[in-house]
């Protein structure tokens, strides 16, 4: 397999997806450009070898083309991160885009417009009304697959090389993230220093574990998670099930939960994976007491309880100290160890308490010789929040992707550069 350590650019043209979908505020200005920083060692390699990046991105979910989802709005602050004026296309694959890739020179770069204006980009059908007929909608998705390889071909004949440094969209067979690759020897396409950063630390946590391995799942639905839960059972040996999905685990053990959210349909899959949990050998661990609240706002009354006796018109929303001690106990003697979600409501100050003890057991037993990686947009936005990024292994960019290749699926935009 290539590697951007080892390509030589100079004097070629790279088609680089990167993943530029950063939030904007209502004057289009950038609240978070973590993802268009950590782009940029691969941009720079590029073009201090000599050669020319294309970049194409997606922004948003548009469904056509919208000014709001413009890449131009980030145009200027790309240029100034990478300190050269960044060339911009306003229309991907039109005629502009291949004459500006075909004037680029080496130390060039260029934006390409939002590639989603393109519904070829996803290769779903749009504007097909929802009482069209089956054979209607069967021949929308057939007209926009035949268009989708012209559009992957025109992309690709811009460049030399590709380079997928998009890890956000991996699990996402599209044309500029997938089928693209198609377009390139084997020679000439590689993943981005992130795309290789994150794929070496999910093979970390998949294949070259060092026990005792700990999951921390956190988050507020039990349906969201089931398939990383059970993937996670044959692996792990100790599985901390926390945040909202709690209090359906304490209901189907028969524990008073109040107005604690709850899924009441999944009751029956939470005793299942608790004996499922058994016959692994896995050790799970809930929480045995809840920061309780009169109401869900960070002003409410709050209180402690256990976390099977919550009185009516309370609700657990966040852990209480016990299992704050229980949690850092079991995290502290890890030696790998995986986040994917808060322990409660982390968004109000006053329900903040566990998720930041958990962040804290996690950067100690970093420091002690852990392998940790967090993931999942929340938890990313919970270490960011608490200032404990820099103390544990790897922050991963991805988040649906992350928890697809954690629930053990072959993510398209890593397969296209892995087996080819
Ligand atoms: P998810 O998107 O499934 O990872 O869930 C993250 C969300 O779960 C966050 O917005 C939290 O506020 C929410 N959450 C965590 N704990 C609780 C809880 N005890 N009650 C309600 N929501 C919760």
């Amino acid at each position: 397999m290539q590697t951007i350590e080892k390509y030589n650019f100079a004097g070629k043209k790279a088609f680089v997806r990167v993943d530029f979908n950063v939030p904007l505020d209502e004057n289009f200005k950038i609240t978070d450009d973590t993802r268009i920083r950590a782009a940029l060692p691969t941009l720079k390699k590029i073009l201090a070898d000599g050669g020319s990046p294309i970049i194409g991105s997606h922004l948003g979910r548009p469904k056509g083309v919208t000014d709001k989802y413009s890449l131009k709005h980030i145009l200027g602050h790309l240029s100034g991160l990478l300190g050269i004026e960044v060339q911009f296309a306003g229309d991907c694959a039109g005629e502009e885009a291949a004459a500006k890739a075909a004037a680029l020179k080496p130390g060039e770069a260029l934006l390409l417009e939002n590639l989603r204006f393109y519904a070829e980009e996803e290769g779903k059908p749009r504007n097909v009304l929802e009482e069209a007929s089956d054979e209607e909608k069967t021949a929308a998705k057939k007209a926009v697959k035949l268009s989708q390889k012209e559009f992957t071909r025109k992309l690709a004949s811009y460049a030399d090389a590709y380079v997928n440094d998009a890890f956000g969209t991996a699990h996402r067979a599209h044309a500029s993230t997938a089928l693209i690759a198609g377009y390139f020897d084997t020679a000439d396409k590689m993943f981005g220093y992130l795309m290789e950063k994150e794929v070496q630390a999910v093979e970390k946590i998949l294949k070259d574990i060092n026990r005792p391995f700990t999951a921390i799942m956190g988050g507020s639905k039990v349906s969201s998670k089931i398939e990383i839960i059970e993937n996670l059972l044959g692996k792990v040996d100790n599985l901390i099930i926390t945040g909202g999905m709690t209090y359906t685990f304490t209901k189907a053990q028969g524990g008073k939960i109040g107005n604690s959210i709850c899924e009441d349909d999944k009751l029956n899959l939470a005793i299942e994976l608790l004996k499922k949990a058994e016959e692994e050998g896995v050790n799970i661990v809930l929480a045995v007491d809840a920061k309780i609240a009169d109401s869900f706002s960070n002003e409410a009354k709050t209180g402690f309880s256990k976390v099977g006796e919550i009185p009516d018109g309370w609700e657990g929303l966040d852990i209480g100290p016990e299992t704050e001690k229980l949690y850092a106990d079991v995290i502290r003697q890890s030696k790998t160890i995986l986040w994917n979600g808060p322990t409660g409501v982390f968004e109000f100050e006053n329900f903040t308490h566990g998720s930041r003890a958990v962040g804290e057991a996690i950067v100690e037993a970093t420091r002690e010789g852990a392998f940790s990686l967090v993931g999942g947009g929340d938890s990313v936005a919970c270490v960011n929040k608490f200032g404990l990024a820099e103390g544990v292994s790897y922050v991963s960019t991805g988040g649906g992707a992350l928890l697809e290749a954690i629930e053990g699926k072959i993510l398209p935009g890593i397969a296209a550069i892995e087996d080819n």
